[in-house]
């Protein structure tokens, strides 16, 4: 499974803004506050304005590191909502919303989504009552996600269980902190989410 293995904080301020990919601890310590210059030697230096394919190509790559995909798959998640009917824009979204390790953390079992990614890759989940440990695979409304039953004896998910029974999951999921379980209600709605994204020139990037 390949993914992005270089300093996380690094994606935030090549984006300017923080994009909270280390959970939690976003809240307390976050680099961008110290080092909100871009990365790079020439990082202070780079004030240019930017242009209209600037703009798109650092929306797509919001977005596309917000979930942690990479370039190849997220290009098929773009393809895919495409050839749906409706905006594809929503579509895009509701597809990286719906993949197994976005529902896992939405639902509290991981503090971020590349910890979500790892749970998931490492085999401590079920969907349906079958073992599942593909990231990307792509979830419905109606799905159960459990952790198995040899993971839930650990000191993590003993942890997680409690942790759980203090939160309250977003309104289209539901989840039972004592069964270490969730299910995905419905499809989120953009109002749901309220994403910090311009996803339209995500579309107007691919479209050019
Ligand atoms: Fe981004 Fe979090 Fe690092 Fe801040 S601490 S720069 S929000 S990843």
């Amino acid at each position: 499974m390949a993914r992005y293995t270089g300093p996380v904080c690094r994606i935030c301020r090549r984006e300017g803004e923080k994009l909270y990919l280390k959970g939690e601890k976003c809240l307390t310590k976050c680099t961008l506050d110290r080092k909100p210059t871009k990365p790079g030697q020439h990082g202070a230096a780079r004030t240019r304005k930017a242009s209209g394919y600037a703009l798109q190509l650092r929306e797509k790559q919001k977005v596309r590191k917000t979930y942690g995909v990479l370039e190849r798959q997220f290009k098929r998640h773009f393809d895919e909502a495409a050839r749906r009917p409706g905006k594809t824009s929503d579509n895009l979204i509701y597809r990286l919303e719906m993949r197994m390790d976005n529902i896992v953390y939405r639902l509290g079992f991981g503090d971020s989504r590349a910890q979500a990614r790892q749970l998931v890759a490492h085999g401590h989940f079920q969907l349906n009552g079958h073992k599942l440990d593909i990231p990307s695979a792509v979830v419905k409304a109606g799905d159960e996600i459990t952790v198995r039953p040899r993971s839930r004896e650990t000191e993590y998910f003993k942890a997680r269980a409690l942790l759980l029974s203090q939160k309250s999951a977003p309104a289209w999921l539901r989840v039972d902190p004592n069964a270490l379980s969730g299910r995905v209600l419905a499809a989120p709605t953009p109002q749901d989410l309220e994403l910090p994204f311009n996803e339209q020139l995500v579309v107007e990037f691919y479209q050019r």
